[in-house]
């Protein structure tokens, strides 16, 4: 999987800071970005965290480009409303016939016969699909026959707001492996970007509590053990 942040919403945590100061202080439009101190930012910020008021965080956005992640682990991702996407389509792309092309689970990779029967079941897959094509079968039909394991490539923007809760949920350790990799990765490139306004987005174990019907008994202990996991 490679995940790369394209771009984000320029001096995005000063910009949270005067969305919050418009509410809290008397401070034309025009002034709103002057003269506003980073620490002044910082302790803004996390008044913002301890009161909830993340609303502006929705004023700053953040753009991925995701390549590598299989349609398994989109289909998960695109349910996030908050969020748009841009994926590529298998109805215009022809799918590459490299068995490399389909995410291997690690169960499955750690598993030799696991393995040799998954890679068997591929390779077929990617035979009907080859013979599909040769009988003039559109790339839109001909792609039904291939697995759900297939990697893909998104272009993914949220807003920090919605991100917070994407962590969230997907940080946890029950979340699906490869949507937690994925969002371990958007975070690590987050907290480079903004490291104040992401300081405290994660799970609910190490932010919160855990709301999880069967929880997985092990909580992370901080976001140090997480983003090194
Ligand atoms: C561990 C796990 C297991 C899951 N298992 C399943 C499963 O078995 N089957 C399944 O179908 N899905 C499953 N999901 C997906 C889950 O139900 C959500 O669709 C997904 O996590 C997106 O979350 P969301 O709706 O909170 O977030 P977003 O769509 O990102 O929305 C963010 C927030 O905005 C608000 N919001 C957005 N749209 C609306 C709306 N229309 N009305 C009111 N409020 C809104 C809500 O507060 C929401 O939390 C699972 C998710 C997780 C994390």
């Amino acid at each position: 999987m490679d995940v790369k942040l394209l771009a984000h919403t320029p001096n995005p945590e000063q910009l949270v800071a005067a969305a919050a100061r418009i509410c809290y202080k008397d401070v034309p439009a025009s002034q709103l970005l002057q003269g506003e101190e980073e620490k002044l930012s910082r302790s803004l910020i996390e008044d913002l965290f301890r009161s909830g008021h993340t609303s502006t965080f929705e004023h700053v956005s953040f753009t991925f480009g995701i390549d590598g992640l299989s349609r398994t682990a989109s289909h998960q991702l695109v349910r996030h409303r908050l969020a748009s996407f841009s994926q590529q389509s298998q109805r215009y792309v022809k799918m590459s016939p490299d068995p490399e092309a389909v995410i291997i689970p690690p169960a499955i990779a750690a598993n030799p016969q696991a393995r040799e029967l998954f890679r068997e079941s591929v390779r077929h897959a990617q035979e009907v699909y080859r013979a599909l094509a040769e009988m003039g079968i559109p790339k839109e039909d001909a792609r039904f026959i291939l697995p759900h394991g297939y990697s893909t490539r998104l272009v993914l923007t949220m807003n920090a707001r919605e991100l917070h809760h994407f962590f969230s949920l997907r940080l946890c350790r029950r979340a699906q492996w490869e949507i937690h990799e994925l969002a371990r990765r958007m975070l690590a490139l987050c907290r480079e970007a903004a490291p104040v306004l992401f300081g405290k987005a994660g799970p609910k174990c190490i932010f919160g509590a855990c709301e999880e019907a069967r929880s997985c008994g092990k909580p992370y202990r901080d976001m140090e053990e997480l983003l090194s996991d």
